[in-house]
């Protein structure tokens, strides 16, 4: 696979398109700008990797639209260093956005098919600081919490709880919440005294949080 010059024009396209759509923090559009999403498609395919929209990946999943990657990730107010725990792998595109922005990434995904080609091809384009687990993000990654922060992409029902547990006081958690097809953007930020601040950030739609692998 090849990231050419049309491919990164196709791209400063893409970073123009989102930041006209709102999207501000400069870190998150290099990152866009850094990150060839045209690795994450099958070759025939490949033609679509710079809209401004989901596509589907395999499995039933899809690898979501570049700006909605943008503004959960704006969202985290993300700090070089920062540990952080992603629910639902998916292609790998998010964890790439994440670990191009000098994050630590643990993500997790229940598909074992999207689990190993995810970190096939991370592992090819060379981003040694992403663990990749199989399982049920319901659960959580106990062994590496507490996170600095913790990004669900997929729709949950309600905010898991064990998530909260896991995440370090002063750290947020950027979830899609919602029973249905259209789910609300929140941003739950723990206090010192393990009590939230609760924001929300429009609707969007994702495909379900499922429970078990
Ligand atoms: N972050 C991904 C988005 C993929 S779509 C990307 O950048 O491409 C959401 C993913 O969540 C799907 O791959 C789906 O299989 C996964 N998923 C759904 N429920 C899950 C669960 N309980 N635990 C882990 N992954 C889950």
């Amino acid at each position: 696979m090849q990231d050419t010059y049309r491919h990164k024009g196709m791209r400063n396209q893409l970073v123009k398109e989102i930041a006209h759509k709102g999207i501000t923090d400069q870190q998150v559009l290099e990152a866009v700008r850094d990150v060839p999403r045209h690795f994450f498609f099958d070759s025939a395919f490949t033609e679509h990797a710079y809209d401004d929209k989901p596509f589907p990946i395999g499995s039933g999943q899809t690898i979501s639209q570049p700006f909605t990657v943008a503004f959960q990730t704006q969202l985290l107010e993300m700090k070089s260093g920062d540990k952080i725990l992603e629910i639902g792998t998916g292609s790998g595109y998010q964890a790439a956005i994440l670990a191009a922005m000098r994050a630590r990434v643990y993500t997790i995904e229940r598909h074992r098919d999207l689990y190993r080609k995810s970190q096939q091809i991370l592992e090819k384009m060379g981003y040694k600081r992403i663990q990749f687990f199989l399982g049920d993000g319901y659960e959580g990654k106990e062994a590496y919490s507490p996170y600095d922060k913790i990004i669900i992409t997929c729709g949950a029902p309600y905010m898991p709880e064990t998530l909260l547990n896991q995440l370090k006081p002063g750290g947020y958690i950027v979830a899609p919440i919602g029973e249905r097809s259209i789910q609300e953007m929140q941003r739950w930020q723990k206090q010192e005294d393990g009590e939230f601040i609760k924001s929300s950030y429009g609707n969007f739609s994702f495909v379900p949080m499922v429970k078990g692998k």
